[in-house]
């Protein structure tokens, strides 16, 4: 066997030597579902245990206090390669998303990695991203330097497939207020202006624009307002928009002819129109040479995996914020047959069932593979880089 295997088989055995331990952690978190910012206690459960597996941990990192870092360091220089843990859970469902599974698996991969870090160079962290289901824990931690010194990150989340190379669409939000003036329905319509009406004729603009839009572009909206009494003219009336495409570029684009979309139901009904635009999540470039070890590394102990397709499904994470500035991949582990569907009572079964607690455990360990073959040959971390400087460049 190869150095770097030899390394690899005694990352997989700490790995399975803790298994009943990841376990019942797992099985913590998703009994204890937290929201969004709150996950106190997950979050303390899991920077306990990697301090009880030796690791330097900072509680509360970039002003979040249920975010972390915690640090293993190598023998001498190397790359810093960043495990990302999730746990924040829904509102109502609990963990319907299988956060606990993220969040164990990446501290699992870590006490992994940590087993060989006695004879590389480098550091393995794990950092721990609060709500990703609302907050956007990681557009935060990116923006206040929480990757700055990471070279390549990773997770894995679970699905209903087995999967690496899929990408997730960008997505910003557009809020439309209309103001007109109230009058009685009946009596003086002519008199009125009505802001539903021009909310409404915004929907059916941006439904008359659909089929001249990319493939890839989502519109979806809800309306907020639209009146208070069936016979008074709406004075006020507003909808919020999400706006998603596969690119940053082709999302500000559609957004742009959204609020055109606005701006002809004002001039149509002359209720007066104010806008407000709210960044999303950037869309995620999944790292193909990170893919591919990844993917290599789940074979090589008995998973099958498979590339996203060209028109796999996909929505947005804030993830993609960090793929953005690292070489990064968020691969999918199936956990579940096909038909179920994440954010449901079926899905938050599956992630606290044997096949939730099999896959948990071979992500981990294809998590900790990965991290040792970057840590081994930091040149492939550098080929990374560069397929990102040069994925960007394309976009
Ligand atoms: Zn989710
Ligand atoms: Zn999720």
């Amino acid at each position: 066997m190869s150095v770097v295997g030899l390394l690899k088989a005694r990352a997989l055995s700490a790995i399975d030597a803790h298994r009943a331990e990841f376990l019942q952690i797992s099985a913590t978190i998703h009994s204890q579902p937290e929201l969004a910012f709150q996950e106190y206690k997950s979050s303390a459960l899991l920077c306990d245990v990697l301090e009880q597996h030796g690791f330097t941990v900072e509680r509360g990192i970039a002003g979040l206090p249920t975010a972390f870092r915690a640090a293993m360091h190598g023998v001498g220089d190397g790359p810093t390669i960043a495990l990302v843990a999730e746990y924040d859970a829904l509102p109502e469902i609990g963990h319907a998303c299988g956060h606990n599974i993220i969040g164990t698996a990446a501290v699992a991969a870590g006490v992994g990695v940590k087993a060989v870090m006695d004879e590389l160079g480098g550091r393995v962290v794990v950092i721990g991203a609060p709500a990703e289901e609302g907050g956007g824990g990681k557009v935060i931690l990116v923006e206040r330097g929480a990757f700055a010194d990471v070279d390549a990150a990773m997770m894995v989340h679970p699905s209903t497939y087995t999967l690496v190379n899929r990408a997730s669409l960008a997505s910003m939000r557009l809020t439309v207020e209309f103001t007109g003036k109230a009058s009685h329905a009946a009596a003086a319509p002519d008199d009125g202006i009505n802001a539903l009406e021009a909310v409404i004729l915004t929907f059916n603009n941006v439904n008359a624009l659909r089929l001249h839009l990319k493939s890839d572009a989502r519109i979806h909206g809800i309306i907020t307002h639209g009146g208070t009494a069936v016979n008074v003219i709406p004075d006020y009336a507003a909808a919020v928009f999400s706006v998603r495409a596969a690119t940053q570029t082709y999302t500000e684009e559609v957004l742009r002819r959204v609020i055109q979309c606005a701006e002809a139901a004002s001039m149509a009904t002359g209720a007066q129109l104010k806008y407000s635009i709210t960044p999303g999540y950037k869309a995620m470039i999944p790292n193909v040479l990170l893919g591919r070890l990844f993917a290599d590394n789940w074979r090589a102990i008995g998973v099958e995996v498979r590339d996203a397709l060209f028109n796999e499904r996909m929505g947005s994470t804030d993830f993609g914020n960090v793929s953005q500035v690292v070489p990064a991949i968020h691969p999918y582990i199936a956990i579940a047959s096909t038909d179920v569907v994440g954010h449901t009572v079926e899905f938050r079964a599956a992630a606290l069932s044997p096949a939730g607690n099999e896959g948990l455990i071979n992500a981990a360990k294809a998590m900790a593979m990965t991290t040792i073959d970057l840590l081994a040959n930091p040149a492939l971390v550098q080929d990374a880089k560069a397929e990102l400087a040069a994925t960007r460049e394309r976009r």
